[in-house]
């Protein structure tokens, strides 16, 4: 049994919440759930290939090629995001018509949105939870042509008529999904716009986050995190097996469980490893909770262990703002601590966002103020959006469009359109332009382009920033002169 997993090309969409720039230079990055698939498969018995079209920067034709070349027996597509959706389904319907062969779709979104997704007659099976406990009575149901009533959390097409299994999908805890399989991945055709080595790779060791931002389609999704034996067992997987030097974690909030971050760095620097990595957290859990302050034994821990990166969400520097969001900060504490990373050589990438609740030009003045007064190294401004399964969305989207337009975007019954933001009088054309400024602000500053300059390791990385830079930069005083005329 051969199954070839897809990885299709994504275009930017104009309700994005980054920039279409930022987004063309964000990187390419492995999606590390095919790695769990590929194990599932792997374990039963079948073979798997990946086909990433994203990284590898081929076509649709060329991939097909490629495909067809390995003669599978199933394909696999992921549906990981709602609004990205539409490009994996017009991959999986041009190569339903021109292979034939039955689909099967999984990923994060597949549960919540599966009605709407089979409502596209190219995908013949659907898994709505974990591959785990459901690849191995799938492929052996899909290998027999057998009872595929009794395949957990499996949805699929019975004749005319979608029908779903009668035994629910089960819950494994993270911890029990073991190490994913990277051999599926070309190590070498991963980067993201911040990294500096390679191979670089992501990793993935907790999921959800218990916090309430009303922008965040994480919040109050609890936290399942994986143990220090289990992350250092993928780490040194990365490490001996794939020459991977660098290492970003996706995890939403990874720094929750501090003991389980300084067992890891522990292992690490044991270990004596090589390797850089980064991280996203808020920026309260590097404050010591007993006593309030900056808690430099761990960021010392971190740093010593290959730790070059964190990620933070700031949001705002309007106070009335980070509370309309629900985001629990205190900007007055940020300096601080920002310094005391720098001093240990972490670079803070601050996480800003554009019209938010209740924004006006002043907030997001002020907002790019407090981004210029961090010692932050790297900063990104994005649009506040409605995106599926937020509160925002929840409270706004149906007042203000009449519908579920997420729903009706994955049926394919309305076209991608820049939604609405009815917690701000400013305009998307408004955020947007203000989203340039702000970059062109924050980085075109000589203290700015100083540091980068000093801190770049290769012509490549200075390459990157310098056409990023320039392509920021030429899009704002296009926009101003239009402005202007
Ligand atoms: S923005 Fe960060 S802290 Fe807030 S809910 Fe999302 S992951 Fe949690």
């Amino acid at each position: 049994m051969r199954v070839a997993l897809i990885y299709p090309h994504y275009g930017h969409k104009v309700f994005n919440e980054n920039l279409s720039l930022v987004d063309r230079e964000f990187g390419r990055f492995p999606y590390i759930s095919y790695g769990y698939v590929a194990r599932c498969i792997k374990e039963w018995g079948g073979d798997v290939r990946l086909f990433d079209a994203m990284a590898t920067g081929i076509g649709y034709e060329e991939t097909f090629r490629r495909v067809k070349e390995y003669n599978p027996d199933l394909l696999g597509f992921a549906a990981h995001s709602a609004q990205t959706l539409p490009d994996t389904i017009a991959w999986a319907k041009r190569m339903k018509a021109d292979s034939g062969l039955p689909i099967l779709v999984g990923g994060y979104e597949a549960g919540r949105y599966s009605a709407e997704i089979m409502h596209h007659s190219c995908f013949d099976y659907l898994c709505t939870g974990q591959a785990q406990g459901f690849m191995s009575p799938f492929l052996d149901a899909f290998q027999k042509r057998g009872d595929f009533k009794s395949v957990p959390g499996l949805v699929y097409r019975s004749g005319e008529n979608v029908v779903s299994s009668s035994v629910p999908a089960g819950r494994i805890a993270f911890n029990d999904f073991g190490v994913p399989d990277r051999s599926i991945f070309d190590h070498s055709a991963y980067y993201s716009h911040v990294s500096q080595r390679r191979n670089f790779t992501i990793g993935v060791s907790s999921h959800g986050c218990p916090y309430g931002c009303s922008f965040c389609c994480m919040a109050n999704t609890g936290h399942d995190a994986k143990s220090a034996e289990q992350v250092f067992a993928e780490i040194q997987d990365c490490y001996q097996n794939y020459n991977i030097r660098e290492i970003d974690w996706f995890d939403p909030l990874m720094f929750l469980q501090k003991r389980r971050i300084v067992d890891i760095c522990e292992r690490i620097q044991a270990a004596k490893m090589d390797l850089y990595w980064s991280a996203r957290t808020r920026a309260d859990t590097l404050i010591d909770s007993a006593s309030g302050q900056i808690d430099e034994k761990f960021i010392e821990t971190l740093a010593s262990s290959g730790c070059k990166r964190l990620f933070i969400g700031i949001e705002s520097g309007d106070q009335d703002v980070l509370q309309n969001i629900n985001k629990g900060l205190r900007t007055r504490d940020l300096h601080k601590l920002f310094s005391s990373l720098r001093a240990h050589g972490i670079r803070v990438l601050g996480f800003f966002m554009i019209g938010n609740p209740g924004e006006t030009a002043a907030t997001v003045r002020k907002t790019v103020a407090l981004a210029k007064s961090l010692p932050i190294d790297y900063a990104q401004f994005s649009i506040t959006l409605m995106k599926p399964d937020t509160q925002l969305s929840a409270q706004y989207m149906v007042p203000a469009i009449g519908f579920d337009y997420w729903r009706e975007f994955i049926k394919g019954t309305v076209v991608e359109r820049v939604l609405p933001s009815p917690w701000t009088r400013l305009r998307r054309e408004e955020q947007e332009r203000m989203a340039y400024w702000a970059y062109v602000s924050f980085y075109f500053r000589p203290t700015m382009i100083a540091r980068s300059l000093r801190r770049v390791e290769s012509f490549a990385e200075l390459g990157k920033y310098a056409r990023v830079a320039a392509k920021i930069l030429m899009r704002y005083i296009v926009g101003f002169f239009k402005r202007t005329n």
